[in-house]
This record gives structure tokens, C-alpha cells and sequence, in this order.
């Protein structure tokens, strides 16, 4: 089990939909380096770095959804129920997650799923699947595309949050991948991003 904990970008003001096209830049970036990696060209400490950099989005947007009075953790029991039905987690196991947040810090910690044949490819594409959903979901309720049906916003908050925590758990995915098929230190490569962050001066030291 892998612990993080990832925290608010308190020097920056991001919104939902800087939010969620800041994941789909992190998005393209991953492929970017996976293509790469495929060539020959890259390395897995690249990739590694870009799967932190898109966890830092999905945090982020878990921020944001906290100061619109939004809480994802209500709908961990319905993916959790999901992961149990699909045979991907033993029931006995949900004790191992974990999903909270104290305002500065989201700590979070999904389980690693008993999925045959994982690979990096083919939890990118899950991402990319609920990626999907979070754009279609965000579109519906502005009535971007003209169409007249509004869903309601508890609706779509809903459709939204589990499409979140579904992009979660494919990014622990990818670190169980990169850990047991790639033997990558997590602990250096979350020191690392922590160590960027502050670099960039993303995280200020002021009480926000
Ligand atoms: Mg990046």
C-alpha cells in the first residue's frame, strides 16, 4: 500500500475548468513520455514524473470541489462497491483505502487492484476513458454543446467525482506498474515532484 500525500497548490488559484484542462495537458504529457519509452528514446523515471505531475492535478481538483462545498469522499463507497463487483478487490481490503483532506494536504491511498495483464498502455487508456466522462459531464451542465437537457447539478457532481476517483485509481495503478514491473522508488519520485513544486513556487508558506 502507497501512501500519498499531496498538497493544495496554495500559491496558484486554479478553477474547475483550468482544473480539468490542466489535466489534459498532464494527460498528453504522460503519452508523450510512455510513446517515448516505447521508442526507446525515454525513461521511466520521465513517465514517472509526468503520472506524479497528473496526480497533482487530480488533488487539485479535489481542492477545488472542496471549496464548492463538494466532497468526493462521499461517493469512495460507490467505487469502491464497483472495484468489490467487478472482482477487482477482495472485500476485506477496503480498509486499506484511505481519501482525506485537512485544507493544505489530500492524503489519499488507493489499493492495488487484481487486474490480470495490467499494463501502462492500457491504464493510460482508462484514464483517458474517464477523462472523457469529466469533459462530457462539465459540457452537459454549462449547455456547451446546445443541447436543451440540463441534468442536475447533484447529478453531475456525481458523475464527476467518480469519474475523479476513477483517474485516482488508474494513477496508483500506474505506480504499482512502475514499482513492481520497473522497480521505481515511489517514495524518491513523490520527493522529487514535492522538491518541483517548491521550486516553482506553486506552494507558498503563508497560512491560506
Ligand atoms: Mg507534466
Amino acid at each position: 500500500m502507497e501512501n500519498l500525500a499531496l498538497p493544495k497548490l496554495n500559491a496558484l488559484s486554479p478553477t474547475l475548468d483550468s482544473t480539468l484542462l490542466k489535466m489534459m495537458e498532464e494527460i498528453g504529457e504522460l503519452s508523450e513520455q510512455l510513446e517515448l519509452l516505447e521508442e526507446g528514446e525515454g525513461s521511466i523515471s520521465s513517465v514517472a514524473e509526468e503520472l506524479l505531475d497528473l496526480a497533482q492535478t487530480v488533488i487539485t481538483l479535489m481542492f477545488v470541489f472542496e471549496k464548492e462545498g463538494i466532497r468526493v469522499q462521499e461517493w469512495l463507497d460507490d467505487h469502491i462497491e464497483k472495484l468489490i463487483e467487478k472482482k477487482y478487490l477482495k472485500p476485506e481490503r477496503r480498509d486499506e483505502i484511505l481519501l482525506k483532506s485537512d485544507g493544505k494536504y489530500q492524503y489519499i491511498s488507493l489499493p492495488q487492484l487484481n487486474i490480470s495483464g495490467v499494463t501502462l498502455d492500457k491504464t493510460l487508456r482508462n484514464i483517458n476513458k474517464a477523462m472523457g466522462r469529466l469533459a462530457q459531464a462539465r459540457g452537459k451542465f454549462r449547455g456547451m454543446n446546445g443541447e436543451n437537457c440540463m441534468p442536475k447539478s447533484s447529478e453531475v457532481n456525481k458523475i464527476m467525482g467518480l469519474a475523479l476517483l476513477h483517474v485516482a485509481q488508474c494513477c496508483y495503478t500506474m505506480m504499482y506498474v512502475l514499482k513492481n514491473q520497473y522497480g521505481v522508488n515511489i517514495k524518491e519520485i513523490v520527493e522529487r515532484h514535492l522538491e518541483k513544486l517548491e521550486r516553482k513556487g506553486y506552494l507558498s508558506s503563508k497560512v491560506s
